[in-house]
């Protein structure tokens, strides 16, 4: 299903196109840690179905258990997270913030 959100303050907008049933929920240190809560929220778009439609995304880099480099996404001006990502070149999935989301079943 289409669907279209934005950060808190409004200035990144975005549309993806997402699964509603690969909708998760992510539990581990890192998500308590940034989220300031007990889970995030995530489902998976992926690259050329996710379209950023306004602002600038700021990426932190965040250096995971495996060594592994993923990037995440937040508005510089309100803070609100957007989505994590790989930090590779190819195709790549972006695991949207589903509280950043207009549709948020
Ligand atoms: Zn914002
Ligand atoms: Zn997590």
């Amino acid at each position: 299903m289409k669907i279209d959100g934005h950060c808190h303050c409004g200035s990144i907008t975005f549309e993806a196109e997402v699964e509603p049933e690969k909708v998760w929920l992510c539990h581990c240190t890192d998500c308590h840690m940034l989220s300031g809560s007990a889970f995030r929220a995530v489902v998976p778009t992926k690259e050329g179905a996710f379209t950023l439609l306004s602002g600038e995304v700021k990426n932190y880099v965040k250096i995971g258990t495996s060594g592994a480099r993923r990037l995440h996404g937040f508005c510089p001006e309100c803070g609100a997270p957007i989505y994590s990502t790989s930090e590779s070149d190819g195709p790549k999935v972006y695991n949207l913030r589903v509280g950043t989301l207009r549709q948020r079943w």
